[in-house]
């Protein structure tokens, strides 16, 4: 399996969860300050629609949450590794969350995503194709 067609890399490099090429963000730069969070509606490649149902992506704060304790711990660790002092972690910390909290915040959507879109080599622009077409069914759902 190519690293292209992982869903580590669709996540890392922000692309739609069904083809992989089309960008999930409209500027690939998360510093920009304008327009970071702004997404495509639907993916430029295989028309994918992003957003599944109408808030769909405040589940994406639960991955974002667990992203931001995840880091708060790297940084807790780093901290220990040169003497433990709480002043230092705590302004350490609100660097590292404040100063990541764009790629957190693509992370977690791209990570939300990939739990519900699998990923289709064969998926190209295609009008009549429904978008649900690619939804992992879960039982009991
Ligand atoms: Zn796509």
């Amino acid at each position: 399996m190519e690293f292209s067609s992982s869903k580590i890399y669709s996540v890392v490099a922000q692309t739609c969860p069904r083809c992989h090429q089309g960008s999930l963000f409209i500027n690939k730069n998360p510093y920009k300050i304008e327009n970071w969070d702004k997404m495509h509606a639907d993916c430029p490649v295989c028309a994918l629609h992003f957003e599944r149902e109408p808030g769909f992506f405040q589940g994406s704060m639960y991955v974002s949450y667990g992203l931001g304790v995840a880091l708060s711990v790297a940084v807790v660790v780093v901290n220990f590794m040169f003497g433990f002092d709480p002043v230092r972690y705590f302004i350490t910390n609100t660097v590292a969350l404040l100063g990541l909290a764009p790629l957190l915040f693509r992370w977690s959507r791209a990570i939300y995503l990939n739990v519900f879109v699998a990923f289709d080599p064969n998926a190209k622009r295609s009008k009549g194709q429904s978008a649900s077409d690619s939804m992992i069914s879960h039982p009991g759902a």
